[in-house]
């Protein structure tokens, strides 16, 4: 492992302030599951860890503004185990116990998961130096492509991990970045940019910024959620496809709809026409099939993972079924 020095500040301000300011390369740690892999494998190279235990005011479930403020620095166990968390969100808390091992919730944070890095095993892999990495080459695009991604791939079919992501952007989340200038707010789900944007990142957080925390809103009257993880066993596993759904659910329709999902893009995909197709009308499998239908239109499978097709009929099948 190569050496780094560890930065422990105290305030948000000073979190922003060491980022901005550090001429090598920092890196935010939080639980560590993920960037310590990362550095041990020499997949990341960081000069300074910037460890983000100490900051004040990231940790914790509070009720604001008729939501649910969740800390980046919040345990992954902690909102997993949250009745009312349970009572309101279910969806949430089924993405949170389907995520990883007991022992990694317990280290894990809400922030990490949120900003963790792809699984790709190119990317992983510290010899193969991809797009993703400064190269020129995604090689999941002509090579070993069973796990990537059906849409929005183009310059890297990563997908993007995180079973927290699609749960809290269906639920209509919205994200509080720290800045240099203080904090600004944008919807969860503009918080991830597709490879096109700069294939080397998977957020908008720019120099000086990280997550300080999610907020999600009180449910609405009526509102039901889900969230269904399909993997490849029993055991944990990241997901092949996920399937988010909020809706109100009126005399057997669906209302103010929102389906995202997991493992089937590089970052947590949304899907506006199969919503377009169920909004409103009664639930039947041939209207899950045909919105399942309409957001494929737009998929491009690999030679490898074109049976996620079918994975994102069924997981959105169980999803809406579970809500209606
Ligand atoms: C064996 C294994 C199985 C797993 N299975 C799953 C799974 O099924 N589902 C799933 O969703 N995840 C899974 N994970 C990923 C796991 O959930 C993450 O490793 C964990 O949530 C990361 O949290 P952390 O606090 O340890 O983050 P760290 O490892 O500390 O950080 C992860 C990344 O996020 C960045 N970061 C951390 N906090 C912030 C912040 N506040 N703002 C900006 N950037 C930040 C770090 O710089 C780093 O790049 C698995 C991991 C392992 C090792």
């Amino acid at each position: 492992m190569r050496e780094f020095k560890i930065a422990e500040p105290r305030t948000a301000d000073e979190v922003a302030a060491l980022l901005a300011e550090t001429p090598g390369k920092a890196a935010l740690i939080a639980g560590g599951t993920d960037l310590l892999d990362e550095l041990k494998s020499g997949v990341a190279r960081a000069d300074l860890l910037v460890d983000l235990r100490g900051v004040a005011g990231l940790t914790g479930l509070t009720p604001e503004k008729g939501g649910l403020r969740i800390g980046a620095m919040t345990r992954v166990v902690d909102l997993a185990e949250n009745a009312g968390v349970a009572k309101d969100y279910p969806s949430l808390t089924e993405a949170a116990l389907s995520l990883a091992t007991p022992q990694l919730r317990n280290v894990g944070t809400v922030g990490g998961n949120l900003c963790q890095r792809p699984r790709c095993w190119y990317y992983r892999d510290p010899d193969v130096v991809c797009r993703k990495k400064g190269g020129f080459n995604c090689y999941a695009f002509q090579g070993r492509n069973k796990y990537h991604g059906l849409f929005g791939g183009g310059a890297c079919f990563i997908v993007f991990p995180s079973d927290l992501a699609p749960a809290l952007i269906s639920l209509g989340a919205t994200a509080a970045i720290g800045t240099v200038k203080g904090e600004r707010t944008i919807p969860l789900e503009a918080f991830y940019a597709l490879p096109d944007a700069d294939v080397t990142r998977e957020t908008v957080l720019g120099k000086g910024e990280f997550l300080k925390s999610v907020w999600v809103p009180a449910p609405a009257a009526g509102q039901k959620a889900a969230y269904v993880k399909l993997k490849e066993r029993g055991t944990w596993d990241f997901a092949l496809v996920s399937a988010a759904v909020t809706a109100v659910v009126k005399d057997g329709a669906l209302a103010s709809l929102s389906i995202v999902m997991g493992g089937v893009a590089p970052v947590p995909w949304r899907l506006k026409k199969a919503e377009d197709v169920l909004r409103g009308r009664p639930v039947t499998e041939a209207l899950i099939r045909q919105a399942a239908d309409a957001a494929l239109a737009d998929a491009t499978p690999l030679r490898e993972n074109g049976y996620k097709a079918d994975l994102v009929f069924a997981a959105l099948k169980r999803a809406v079924l579970a809500v209606v």
